[in-house]
């Protein structure tokens, strides 16, 4: 078993088709995770979803696209989700802590250096991180492609030994995920230039990022030392199922 890890989860993971927010689900991947964590795992989360539970709590509000609107949604909707983590990681005995990063933090040293300092702390402590993009300063040209990219940056910077990235597809296809003809790849060579065949146009709603973006940062996370596996993070065990066996999933390594 891996003794540090960095799990990634996607807004279309935590929230349910009508938007709202996904409770019993958020529930099963914190029970995995204290599981993890009682086994002695250290691991850091990266969430997203801020944007999505600011809109359940905003109905009626109209998304026109306005830069400031996706401040509102994820400056209200951060609170929500970490009022969510709280709770359910107290039934557990565990604490967890909100850190927000944008890329500029990645770029400066001094910032790197803290964030980094930070999660040594919170790891020593037992404390699990929670990391979402800073969606009020990173507009535009300042953000993360998604929030792959950011986990990428993280398990790179606390050392992870690897990086699992939960959506709510299985991983890589060879065909639409939905078509029966369809075989999910189970292994990726990151060195492979023509992995990204695999990449389907389509992309669920929800979220920012979509396969392509995950095979960039799965491959280039590999590429410098940490395997990274994709699976659903709506089926039921699927972090032990994925660390343990790299199944059902895409592995990149
Ligand atoms: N930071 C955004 C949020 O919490 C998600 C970005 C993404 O979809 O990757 O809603």
């Amino acid at each position: 078993m891996y003794q540090r890890i960095v799990i990634k989860v996607g807004t279309n993971v935590l929230t349910r088709a009508d938007g709202r927010v996904d409770i019993t689900n958020i529930s099963s991947l914190v029970d995995q995770i204290a599981h993890l964590k009682q086994r002695g795992v250290e691991l850091v989360l990266v969430s997203s979803g801020a944007v999505g539970a600011g809109k359940e709590l905003l109905p009626n509000r109209t998304d026109d696209g306005a830069v400031a609107q996706r401040q509102v949604y994820s400056a209200i909707g951060q609170v929500r989700l970490m009022e969510l983590y709280r709770q359910l990681f107290a039934g557990h005995g565990l604490l967890c802590a909100q850190v927000l990063a944008t890329k500029g933090d990645f770029r400066d040293d001094l910032h790197y250096d803290n964030m980094l300092n930070c999660f040594r702390a919170l790891l020593m402590d037992q404390i699990v991180p929670v990391v979402n993009e800073n969606d009020v300063v990173a507009v535009t040209e300042l953000m993360f492609t998604d929030n792959d990219e950011l986990a990428g940056l993280v398990a790179r910077m606390v050392g992870a030994e690897a990086l699992v990235i939960l959506s709510s597809v299985e991983g890589l296809y060879d065909g639409p995920p939905d078509a029966a003809e369809s075989r999910l790849i189970t292994r990726v060579d990151p060195d492979d230039p023509t992995a990204d065949r695999y990449v389907q146009a389509r992309k669920t709603s929800g979220g920012r990022g979509g396969m392509a973006t995950k095979l960039r940062i799965a491959t280039e996370t590999a590429r410098a030392g940490i395997p990274v596996m994709i699976g659903n993070g709506r089926r039921p065990g699927i972090l032990h199922r994925l660390l343990e066996s790299e199944w059902p999933g895409t592995t990149v390594r």
